[in-house]
């Protein structure tokens, strides 16, 4: 008998059960965090698809609207926004503020220039990424706390102006702990080291959660929306209190269906009870091929409305190293999940 690596064992499932692979959805969606932009897809992501093709793609598989997110403001916004044009609105570029400049003196300045003319201009919320927290170094030398005073003045001004922040804090808790026999993401860490935050100088993931929680609980006027289920999918427990202690935070799904098909009768709780605020978002790559994206979108589909047994989440190449049981949401959750509750967050 042949010894494996673990990257080389593929099982195939010997489980014979109903399969709705082609799934498509009963209304309208809206994918409030997509990348359209640098984040993920480089400098040069305006070669990487064409506007107009895109658009028709992503309506055939049942889109009607999609945020961009980015880490952009000035004229890297502009040239997104060009970029975007085409699309006549069903793309929507979501920009930022730039928070290396936390430590100057004009800071609180620079933020609420931007917050107002954001607003002016109709932008429907604030991208927050998880650098915030864990790339200070190449800013300031040190890691920042998210609830630093310096990064108060962000708060408020969304909070004042009425724009509601999307926030990406920390990633998967065991992105935190040594890359071992017992971290349950070792195949996806061992492949990308770097994308490790064990190590001297890091913020724990425990203290990323208190601090979120700080910010949250100390701006109750400012909406949070916390990306990847409260930044915290596999512990929906905790999300909860939060949920029920702070009722200016919401949360999207975007790539944590492994977290939540692992634990299919908790998210399915979950999300009933939550139903109100929790939007649907998927972590789509605008570079994706016209194959990967149906795929992608069938597979979400497929997790949200039926339920279909132990198949491949979106993400199978990284992220948990299992499958997930679908959800089989009712109609009416389905639409305020898919489409109802975006329109309400984000005034569309
Ligand atoms: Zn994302």
């Amino acid at each position: 008998m042949k010894r494996l690596y673990l990257d080389e064992y593929h099982p195939k499932s010997g489980l014979v059960t109903a399969q709705h692979d082609q799934c498509m959805p009963p209304f309208p969606v809206i994918d409030m965090h997509a990348h359209l932009g640098p984040l993920l897809l480089g400098e040069n992501y305006a070669e990487k698809y064409d506007t107009e093709n895109l658009c028709a793609l992503l309506r055939d598989m049942g889109i009607e609207r999609m945020f961009s997110l980015e880490l952009l403001w000035g004229e890297g916004l502009a040239r997104m926004e060009r970029k975007l044009e085409a699309s006549k609105g069903m793309l929507i570029s979501v920009g930022s503020v730039d928070i290396s400049r936390a430590l100057d003196a004009d800071f609180e300045n620079l933020v609420w220039r931007t917050l107002r003319d954001y607003k002016a201009r109709g932008m429907v919320a604030l991208k927050l990424w998880k650098n915030m927290t864990l790339m200070g170094e190449q800013f300031f030398g040190k890691n920042l706390r998210l609830d630093d005073p310096h990064y108060e003045p962000i708060w408020q001004a969304c909070g004042e102006v009425g724009i509601p922040i999307i926030i990406h804090v920390a990633d998967p808790p065991c992105f935190f702990e040594p890359i071992d026999d017992q971290n349950e993401h070792y195949a996806c860490l061992s492949r990308h080291p770097e994308w490790s935050f064990y190590r001297p100088g890091m913020f724990s993931f425990a203290e990323h959660m208190q601090m979120q929680e700080n910010v949250i609980r100390d701006h109750p006027n400012t909406t949070f929306i916390v990306a990847h289920v409260g930044s915290y999918a596999e512990n929906l427990q905790k999300v909860a209190q939060w949920m029920d202690a702070y009722p200016n935070m919401l949360v999207d799904v975007a790539a944590r269906v492994d977290q939540l098909g692992r634990q299919p009768y908790s998210a399915r709780a979950f999300i009933n009870r939550f139903q109100d605020r929790v939007l649907f978002g998927t972590d789509f790559e605008g570079h994706f091929d016209e194959a990967r994206t149906r795929s992608f979108y069938h597979t979400h589909y497929r997790f949200f409305q039926t339920r279909d047994e132990y198949f491949e989440h979106p993400f199978p190449d990284f992220l948990g190293q299992w499958r997930v049981c679908g959800l089989g949401l009712d109609q009416d959750v389905l639409r305020k999940l898919y489409h109802d509750n975006a329109v309400r967050v984000f005034k569309l």
